[in-house]
């Protein structure tokens, strides 16, 4: 005999199968994913590929609420294989770290997976082959907060026609998502007087990724 109604343990059972949904779909996220990785390590879809070691997908975890979006990686990240280890990167573990971020909770990756020679802007072609990778990334990891991180993020995810200086730190909703621009880490190296705008824009995004 059962003690619970007869629209309660539907209700159970739908919260049973609901339960098991989700699992289901976090695996086959995690597959997709991973899929998405293998196809994108074995790309020629553009010359970048026969330039560099390796193809760097992107790093962090697969569930993200934020995901950063950088230009392509530079010497160190082809070499290491992970976006942002090199100079950039450091500086950016230093913004993050001020703002609360932990590197291991996001997800951050780049407008193009293979090092272009000497560290050249990737051409539009480039861009165009590759993109489409980032925004399967974007489909399958859902952020709700995207972080564009210099110009060609900017330009790619926003608006074609943006420029950095005007764009950065204003939000925009695309696809549902928050999407935010800001002066990409070696831009800062650059000009480090551009340090005080990025924090501006990263107390912006920790009010959304953090509210206390
Ligand atoms: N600059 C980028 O845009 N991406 C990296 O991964 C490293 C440096």
């Amino acid at each position: 005999m059962s003690y619970i109604s007869e629209e309660h343990q539907q209700t159970l059972g739908e919260l049973i199968n609901s339960d098991n949904t989700t699992e289901t779909k976090k695996k086959d996220i995690s597959k997709e994913l991973e899929s998405l990785k293998e196809e994108c390590l074995a790309c020629r879809r553009c010359d970048l590929r026969s330039g560099c070691r390796q193809v760097v997908f992107g790093s962090g975890n697969n569930r993200a609420r934020l995901l950063m979006v950088g230009e392509g990686p530079g010497a160190d990240e082809d070499r290491i294989g992970i976006p942002f280890v090199g100079k950039a990167g450091q500086l950016l573990d230093k913004i993050l770290q001020a703002a609360n971020i932990l590197r291991d909770d996001i997800f951050i990756t780049n407008v193009v997976k293979c090092r272009p020679p000497g560290n050249r802007l990737p051409l539009q072609p480039e861009v165009e082959a590759c993109i489409p990778y980032l925004r399967q990334q974007i489909d399958l990891i859902d952020p709700e907060i995207i972080v564009c991180l210099g110009s060609l993020a900017t330009k790619n995810l926003i608006d074609r026609k943006a420029a950095i200086t005007r764009m950065r730190g204003k939000w925009h909703t695309i696809g549902g998502r928050k999407v935010i621009a800001t002066f990409h880490p070696a831009a800062l190296l650059r000009d480090p007087s551009r340090k005080k705008d990025v924090w501006e824009d990263f107390k912006q995004i920790m009010k959304i990724y953090n509210p206390v």
